[in-house]
């Protein structure tokens, strides 16, 4: 399988390739060169399969023939095999018609698992084959960094470095990164925001002293390796409740469009998708690109939800390089105009077709709460504040929709304690995966927002 850059002037590469390195080398984001298909026949057959069995059909389509079944099953059965519930993403129904994806019985109870605990290993499993090494730098303000370390902690093949902003992540969140022992595993606190952070990262991207030194790779959404892994739960989902013969329609909690196009891919695929709703928070970028066609930045602002809290999403470039029918020079300069003026805008017919794929909608932090203490006060179960948003947009939504609507389930509410306890009045239970981190020891570095201290300690590891 082919990978092309949606900027179109980046070499072809193949997915082993695909799933470590970040960014194009011209600025794009690697994407299938055609989307592999699933028959009518082919999706039935999936009915009553597990999760993994699932995930080997589907990843067995985007990594083409550099792994045998028999590998990638190997690795896929290990990625999941210490998740909490043995359906992995079971699903569970609401009220008629409306049903929610649990998908946080991963290690660190946030749906991020379920891409980094495969990819870790793929990319362990390639390195080790190619006898390569590699660097993976990354940036965090919360639930990736946690996953990324879990599924990455003890390779011999990857050095992990994750930045996190000093004080700005829970003490959970924290807990969760620095509890990891694993000598190839490097916490650094920055004194900075996560905006800080990023541009930590980029630059070290674009260093080429630390480019001639060292093979770097990217652990985030850009990483073509993620979306396909999170194809699968779509699948998964979509065949217990009618699919192929119904259609079915996803509600997602979405910050950097990863999940979302993950959706988008299934249906490119052949699942069949009524409608994709695209969930936002106050931080409503995409909302208003449905509503109006234009993409504009107006900097962050700080919610209940932080996962949602972005200003662009990365991935969104992958949908646009679609829908300018894979243009790459349109999608550059259309990306220039977003970084040099802060917006761009596409014609009527472009935003005609991104319409007839996605449904937007943006619920406030106040109804957000409402949500949370609405389905405990109804039905006595709690859901955490990213679910809760698309749970609220599907309450807008589902009037309009005759097929199943699934809320994608994003993390296990243990991770938002103060906003549950705000919302229903009573404390989350804890579950043991982080009750036991709060009596280990935590190992991390302090570092002053300074690119050159983070490259001198990157060489001296
Ligand atoms: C990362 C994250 C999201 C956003 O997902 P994207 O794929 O970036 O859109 C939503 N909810 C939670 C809990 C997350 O950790």
């Amino acid at each position: 399988m082919d990978y092309i850059s949606t900027r179109g002037d980046a070499p072809v590469i193949d997915f082993e390739h695909a799933a470590t390195c970040g960014l194009a080398t011209d600025g794009g984001l690697y994407v299938p060169a055609s989307w592999p298909k699933f028959s009518h026949d082919e999706i039935a057959s999936l009915k009553g399969s597990s999760y993994t069995k699932v995930a080997e059909k589907v990843i067995a389509r985007f990594v083409g023939d550099s792994i045998s079944s028999e590998e990638l099953k190997q690795l896929i059965e290990f990625a999941y095999a210490d998740f909490d519930d043995p359906q992995i993403a079971p699903v569970r129904e609401l009220r008629e018609g409306l049903y929610l994806l649990e998908l946080f019985h991963g290690p660190t109870l946030s749906f991020k698992d379920y891409a980094l605990q495969f990819l870790g290993r793929f990319m362990d499993w390639s390195l080790q084959r190619n006898n390569h090494r590699l660097t993976v730098v990354g940036a965090t303000s919360g639930d990736t960094g946690s996953a990324a370390i879990s599924a990455i902690g003890g390779s011999s093949a990857i050095e992990l470095y994750m930045l996190h902003p000093f004080q700005r992540v829970s003490d959970m969140q924290r807990r969760q990164m620095t509890t990891n022992q694993d000598q190839n595993i490097h916490n650094y606190a920055v004194d900075g925001t996560f905006d800080d952070c990023q541009a930590m990262v980029k630059d070290i991207f674009n260093d080429t002293e630390v480019r001639a030194r060292r093979s770097l790779g990217a652990v985030n959404s850009i990483n073509w390796g993620r979306i396909a892994a999170q194809v699968v739960y779509y699948f998964y989902a979509a065949v217990q409740l009618g699919s192929p013969e119904t259609a079915v329609s996803f509600a997602v909690p979405t910050g950097n469009f990863g999940n979302v196009f993950a959706g988008y891919t299934a249906n490119r695929m052949g699942l069949p998708i009524e409608r994709i709703v695209v969930c936002s928070n106050e931080n409503d970028i995409l909302t208003r690109f449905f509503e109006t066609g234009v993409m504009k930045k107006q900097g962050v602002r700080q919610t209940v939800t932080p996962s949602m809290d972005i200003e662009v999403s990365s991935n969104f470039e992958r949908i646009l390089f679609d829908l300018l029918e894979r243009d790459g020079q349109q999608v550059t300069k259309l990306m220039r105009k977003l970084r040099e003026n802060g917006q761009f805008e596409v014609g009527p017919d472009t935003l005609q077709r991104a319409r007839g794929q996605f449904d937007a909608v943006r619920v406030d932090q106040q109804e957000t709460c409402e949500v949370i203490a609405h389905l405990y006060s109804e039905t006595g179960t709690i859901i955490d504040p990213h679910s809760a948003v698309a749970l609220s947009a599907a309450d807008h939504f589902d009037a309009v929709s005759s097929s199943p609507l699934v809320v994608i389930s994003t993390a296990h509410p243990a991770k938002f304690p103060e906003t549950i306890k705000r919302s229903v009045g009573t404390d989350v239970l804890i579950p043991s995966q982080l009750a036991r981190l709060l009596d280990m020891p935590e190992r991390y570095r302090r570092i002053s927002n300074n690119t050159n201290e983070l490259k001198k300690l990157m060489f001296a590891a």
